[in-house]
């Protein structure tokens, strides 16, 4: 990325200039290496400021591009708060949004969403993994049914890519988005995928300007960020398995000692999840007291950074079905490859002198 802040400076938008011409062809190689990373064609790759933005792309674009077809978006009560409010805000405008819930795994039902759809659904927006319990939802069957019905399938994949497999058009989704900080990438950069093909998604340009990205996303080009995102899910591919090897021994430790010494519960643990997410519940403890006495030494979370900013009890623990008591015990640990067995066990340890 260095290079791009100093030498290489051009604005790749200035086609009149060759220094900006060769910046052009490293951003459409960052596209490129995207693309094949995640399973799209670099056409779908829409280059933004990460997932807030994508979501918020998405689903105005697709509302205000389909109301001929209806005007119905249904989602899960578990969502990100940037789905969750441009729901609410969409509802203003005259969607009709249908949250349908998800059990005590963290899992949507999907009777329920078979109940709920209907031919006038433009979308089905459900996230592949969730940021607080790490739980995974089972996408294909979810755009199984979607297609049926003529939806779009978006699913916010912020906490899937870079970390598990992917590959946005096999799970047969048609729009998804990525941050690259949460692959160990640069802030405020990420990428919105559109399906160009069956269905082809096709909304409406949240910003407009400079028709930068196609027409879709206009606004002088992040270089340092897009090649930093490119690069950085690069080496987490490439070090996909080795990485998830090392985060499971250290979370499934973590995990069976917190159980056996102090009660814990594990959030979904039955299920599937991403092997760096842990949501605990301490009986004895609220998280709030917990993350006081741990601060100086241990980044716990409450849930998401933006509860925790808003002073508010996870909204995913109570979509599962917890009570607010159950939310106020529940702290989501966060592991990376950067993480040693050493830490886990000096995090125990603590945990023993406070519990
Ligand atoms: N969706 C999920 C699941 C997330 O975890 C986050 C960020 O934490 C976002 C969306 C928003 O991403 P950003 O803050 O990069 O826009």
């Amino acid at each position: 990325m260095i290079p791009y802040f100093i030498s290489s400076y051009a604005n790749p938008s200035n086609i009149n200039n060759i220094l900006a011409v060769e910046i052009s062809k490293h951003i459409e190689d960052a596209r490129k290496k995207i693309a094949l990373l995640v399973g799209a064609d670099s056409q779908e790759i829409y280059f933004n400021s990460g997932s807030t933005e994508a979501i918020n792309t998405v689903l105005k674009g697709v509302f205000y591009n389909y109301t001929a077809k209806g005007k119905k978006i249904i989602t899960t009560a578990a969502e990100h708060t940037a789905v969750l409010q441009t729901c609410d805000y969409l509802r203003t405008q005259g969607a009709e949004i249908i949250t349908i819930p998800i059990d005590k795994n963290g899992l949507i039902d999907l009777e329920c969403l078979e109940a709920a759809i209907d031919n006038n659904t433009i979308a089905v927006c459900v996230m592949f993994a969730n940021n607080e319990t790490g739980i995974l939802q089972d996408i294909r069957s979810i755009s199984e049914l979607a297609h049926r019905h003529g939806a779009i399938v978006f699913s916010d994949t912020t906490q899937a890519v870079g970390k598990i497999p992917i590959n946005f058009r096999e799970m047969g989704i048609d729009a998804a988005c990525m941050s690259a900080h949460k692959f160990h990438g640069p802030k405020g950069v990420g990428a919105v995928y559109l399906s160009r093909k069956q269905p082809r998604v096709s909304i409406l340009p949240l910003l407009h300007g400079g028709g930068q990205e196609r027409g879709l996303r206009a606004g002088t080009y992040n270089v340092p960020g897009i090649i930093g995102l490119a690069k950085s899910l690069e080496i987490a591919v490439l070090q996909m398995h080795e990485n998830t090897n090392h985060i499971l021994q250290i979370k499934n430790y973590l995990e069976s000692e917190m159980k056996a010494a102090f009660s814990a519960t594990i959030l979904g643990e039955e299920g599937l999840r991403t092997p760096n997410t842990v949501s605990v519940m301490f009986p004895t403890i609220s998280n709030i007291d917990l993350l006081k006495k741990t601060k100086t030494k241990f980044a716990l979370a409450l849930g998401s950074a933006c509860s925790a900013r808003l002073g508010k009890t996870s909204h995913v623990i109570k979509a599962m079905g917890y009570t607010e008591a159950f939310a106020k015990h529940t702290c989501r640990i966060s592991l990376s490859k950067y993480n040693t067995k050493e830490e886990a066990t000096l995090f125990i340890e603590m945990l023993k002198t406070i519990l």
